[in-house]
């Protein structure tokens, strides 16, 4: 058995005191271990760094030597002790989606990141016991509170229990036949209970009804409210974390970005949290798990939390159409497209997977994850009259290997969509998922099927369509930053970089309106003085007529086929 005690004396410090006990160590060397990754994330988290203090003693408050073996893992001398006592703190001030935080009013903690477990003995069952401040309420998927500790079965079951411990909070019940569903608010939140209830309802049950059976037993969702602008979802088997932000409006003109990760990380109960890429079965913390099949993970969930609203009817078309544009957007407009295949993105996630990256190199398992998913939804139920879809691999997936204790591998996974979509999807696989073939066919193709189409227009900022180059402006800052170029571009070839910053155009110096300047110099050379590596250059350059970035237009054809119609409705479940 293991026990974990979390205190602290003043939260402001944001230091958390964690003592550790393992019973019956090994009698000569115990091997430690911190997750240096948490399930969710596939890049190194290095939590280990947040580790102050370390103190290693026996049942008699003996010190026991001990050395670090690497930077998340302790060699630890135990000499024949019956009790393996740690006594450590964490820094916890990040706040976000799985992050550890402690302020005043708030325990907020990703048991993963400060969780020590002896290496290979993740199965042991393991206790928690929690000292706060007075009247903090406990919200999150907790298990049995047995003599003030709670219970968990092993290090998975605690590593996969985020909880927060808040003074004031807000909850709203929604319960099916299967299951009862906590939404707890922690934050700026302005609640309109009624419509929230309403639409979780309707995609929770529909979620629920495309598989056999809930893989939790009662659900949590944990919402962080943030005044600023942030969209973070980490999922878990019996609940999510969700920090979103700004408070003022994401409950307001950004409700359906709220109902969009909701819908997302729900669905990865049973899509990654039960149905798993064979590499992080069982999750090895200590070791960098690469995988192809991050376009399972993440693109299907993309896709199917989308779709999911839309078929539960939470969503109007119009809804789902500004998705399709984002994806379109994030696809046609990213050169990364001809270097890496979706599954060569997935392997780099531990390189890359959560920044921009270099430009031109990878797509994104989310993005062209999903656009691929609803591709083969579409060929599937063609070949089915509608009758099939990818629900039914989902299905599937979840029957043959976790209900069997199984991972699933790659092959595996191709071939139970080829169950349903038939062995020609086989070149689809080599082209698309491990190729960098051009998707406009496929995506024609799926489209023609329901009726829709897309429209491509000059981007909407006119230094992205005639100059070639997309550029940002920092919070608190002035000059506007360059975060892509377009090949070809006069931005391209007149010598600008990415990471370039802007400072003037033409006398004029870059402000808030800098935009609306690029496009008043339509005519005029641009004289740009930019600031790159601590030297200031001046760059001159010319507005194209060649239109290079650019924006998707996506809706229902005004005059579609009977057959398309028929497509449609069996696709968003209208009647
Ligand atoms: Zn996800």
């Amino acid at each position: 058995m293991i026990h974990y005690k979390l205190s602290y004396e003043i939260p402001t410090r944001h230091f958390i005191h964690v003592d550790f006990c393992m019973e019956n160590p090994k009698a000569d060397i115990q091997l430690i271990n911190l997750p240096f990754w948490r399930p969710g994330r596939y890049e190194r988290g290095s939590f280990a760094k947040n580790i102050q203090e370390f103190h290693v003693f026996d049942e008699n408050k003996k010190h026991l030597n001990f050395r670090k073996v690497e930077g998340h893992t302790w060699e630890i001398e135990t000499q024949g002790a019956k009790e393996l006592h740690i006594s450590y703190n964490y820094y916890a001030a990040d706040l976000n989606a799985g992050s550890t935080y402690v302020d005043r009013g708030i325990l907020y903690v990703n048991p993963v990141n400060l969780c020590l477990y002896p290496v290979g003995e993740e199965a042991t069952p393991c206790t928690l016991e929690l000292k706060t401040e007075e009247g903090l309420k406990v919200l999150g998927a907790m298990p049995e509170l047995k003599d003030g500790k709670y219970q968990f079965s092993d290090f998975h079951h605690i590593a996969d229990t985020p909880f927060m411990c808040v003074k004031k909070s807000q909850t709203i019940e929604v319960k099916t036949d299967r299951s009862t569903y906590f939404l707890h608010f922690w934050g700026y939140f302005k609640l309109d209970e009624t419509k929230i209830s309403r639409d979780f309802k309707k995609f929770i049950t529909l979620n629920e009804a495309l598989f056999s059976e809930n893989p939790y037993k009662d659900y949590h969702f944990l919402f962080i409210g943030l005044p600023n602008n942030f969209h973070h979802g980490v999922e878990h088997k019996e609940s999510t974390v969700i920090a979103l932000g700004p408070g003022h409006s994401i409950l307001g003109k950004d409700y359906n970005e709220f109902l969009s990760i909701s819908c997302h990380e729900l669905y990865h109960a049973w899509n990654v949290k039960s149905i798993r890429p064979i590499e992080l079965w069982p999750y090895r913390y200590n070791e960098d798990s690469y995988s192809n099949l991050g376009y399972l993970c993440e693109g299907v969930t993309t896709y199917m939390g989308n779709l999911l609203l839309f078929q539960s009817g939470v969503w109007e078309f119009e809804d789902l159409a500004q998705e399709f544009e984002k994806f379109f957007d994030r696809h046609f407009n990213n050169f990364g497209r001809y270097n890496h295949s979706v599954a060569e993105s997935s392997f780099d996630t531990w390189l890359d997977g959560y920044e921009r990256g270099i430009p031109n190199r990878k797509v994104s398992i989310y993005n062209e994850g999903a656009l691929l998913t609803f591709c083969m939804d579409t060929i599937i139920r063609k070949k089915h009259d509608g009758k099939k879809s990818f629900h039914d691999v989902m299905h599937k997936l979840y029957e043959d290997f976790y209900k069997n204790g199984l991972g699933v591998s790659e092959q595996q996974y191709w071939d139970t969509i080829a169950h349903f979509a038939g062995e020609d999807i086989r070149a689809f696989f080599e082209n698309y998922i491990h190729g960098t073939g051009d998707y406009h066919a496929i995506v024609d193709e799926a489209f023609d099927y329901l009726g829709l189409e897309y429209e491509a227009k000059p981007a909407k900022e006119f230094h992205e369509a005639h100059l070639g180059m997309k550029i940002v402006q920092r919070k608190g800052e002035n000059p506007w930053h360059i975060i892509a170029i377009y090949p070809g571009s006069p931005a391209e070839t007149m010598g600008l970089y990415v990471g370039d910053q802007l400072l003037m155009v033409n006398d004029i110096e870059a402000e808030d309106d800098f935009p609306k300047w690029l496009e008043y110099f339509v005519d005029d050379k641009y004289q740009f003085v930019l600031r790159r590596n601590s030297i200031v250059k001046l760059i001159e350059l010319k507005a194209s007529e060649r239109v290079f970035y650019k924006d998707y237009k996506v809706k229902r054809l005004d005059h579609p086929s009977r057959s398309q119609r028929e497509a449609y409705n069996k696709w968003s479940y209208k009647k």
